[in-house]
């Protein structure tokens, strides 16, 4: 069967120098990665901490696939791969420079001037600049075109920027935002007339007041601009152009394997008590379906990497791997707690109990983030020829 979507998807391999860095990652991690217990560790990207993304950043590799001028390590999107999968696979605390490496550098490489890279790609690999995306608004959430905040053109050059953001991960611990406002036009232009600020946080009339969540954690705030004047050179891009930007930005987001292992901390330390207690077998089932999902998914997330590497920007098919990956990722930790309430009689694991309790609190947040389930597969039938 031929399929404008799934023919995009050709069967990938990681490639012989990928595979080979992976050794380099796991050693670093060995001796660098902080003692952590497992509901710790399954924070991953939540877990804030300035110190491990600076140490990350020494070894050079934050700004991964940013070029060696800038202070990059220009590695392809392949070995980007293997160090997600593993720094997420331990658990490691990204959430500092994550969005930085994965999202904002890669977007300031493209459509930046000179002087925006000069300055903000050296610091992004330094660890020394945390960036976090300003899209969704109160009234402006999975419809991103009718985003409202505005940002007006001031006398004597730059801008004054007026509104309101929510959900931005990270931004209590940032400098910067990316953010996509209106400058142009109406709400009622849609897709016109949005652009893409970076929004030095520390400026007046920025105020960030952070939301706590239902694990008791605040990883993403509220941030309010009143009034903010920003600089000429704030713009990032064409004025009028942050539609396109941003939805070329969402490709990064969705495809990686950030899609699939937000819940293989919690699946570790599962397999671990199992294997100590010697039950692993009276799982069987659940394990395999585990193991068959998750290796389908991991093939799928290498074949749009390939897209990456290659220089595309592979927007549903990144979709159609968030979706599939956010289902496995919901599926874990439903699927250990139907198995520990099984076992009443069996003694319970502390770590595994608290892993299995954080994990299941935010699991309902993996398929609203980077793009809501229904959105993407509004998308992902678009893909298919079926809208
Ligand atoms: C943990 C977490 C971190 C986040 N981090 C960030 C961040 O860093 N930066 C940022 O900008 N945003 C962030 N978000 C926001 C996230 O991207 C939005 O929550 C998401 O885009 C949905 O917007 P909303 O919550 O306003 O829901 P709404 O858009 O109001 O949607 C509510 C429901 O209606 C459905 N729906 C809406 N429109 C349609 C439609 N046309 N067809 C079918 N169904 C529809 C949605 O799928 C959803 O189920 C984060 C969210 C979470 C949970």
């Amino acid at each position: 069967m031929s399929s404008p979507l799934l023919d995009q998807l050709h069967l990938a391999t990681l490639p012989p120098e990928a595979q080979a860095f992976r050794a380099e990652v796991r050693q670093f991690l060995a001796t660098e990665m902080p003692e952590l217990p497992a509901d710790v560790r399954a924070r991953s990207w939540m877990g804030f901490d300035a110190a491990f993304s600076r140490r990350l950043a020494a070894r050079g590799w934050v700004g991964v696939t940013l070029p060696r001028e800038y202070g990059g390590a220009a590695l392809d999107a392949f070995s980007r791969f293997v160090l997600v999968e593993e720094l997420l696979a331990a658990g490691a605390p990204v959430a500092g420079h994550w969005i930085a490496d994965r999202q904002s550098g890669p977007l300031i490489l493209k459509y930046g001037t000179a002087a925006q890279k000069d300055f903000y790609l050296p610091r992004i690999c330094a660890g020394e600049a945390f960036f976090c995306i300003g899209m969704s608004e109160p009234n402006a959430g999975s419809d991103l075109a009718s985003v409202g905040s505005r940002a007006t053109p001031a006398d004597g050059g730059g801008w004054r920027l007026n509104g309101r953001k929510i959900w931005t991960t990270n931004a209590q611990n940032c400098q910067y935002m990316i953010a996509l406002v209106r400058s142009s036009g109406t709400a009622e232009d849609r897709h016109q007339g949005l652009s893409q600020f970076i929004v030095d946080l520390s400026l007046p009339g920025v105020t960030i007041r952070p939301i706590r969540d239902l694990a008791g954690d605040a990883h993403f705030s509220e941030v309010f601009f009143d009034d903010v004047a920003l600089p000429p050179e704030a713009l990032i891009g064409q004025e009028g152009s942050g539609w396109e930007q941003v939805t070329a930005e969402l490709a990064f987001e969705r495809s990686g394997p950030e899609r699939l292992y937000s819940s293989i901390v919690l699946l570790d330390r599962w397999l671990t008590v199992l294997r100590a207690s010697g039950q692993a077998a009276r799982h069987a089932a659940v394990l395999g379906r585990f193991a068959t999902h998750l290796s389908v998914l991991r093939n799928l997330s290498i074949a749009v990497t390939a897209q990456l590497a290659s220089g595309q920007s592979p927007v549903i098919a990144a979709a159609l791997v968030k979706d599939i990956g956010t289902e496995f990722e919901q599926a874990v930790p439903a699927l250990i707690e139907a198995a520990l309430g099984a076992d009443p009689e069996e003694a319970l694991d502390a770590e595994l109990q608290r892993a299995c309790a954080y994990v299941s609190q935010v699991a309902p947040t993996y398929s609203l983030r980077g793009g809501t389930r229904e959105i993407l597969r509004g998308m992902i039938a678009r893909g298919l020829g079926l809208r």
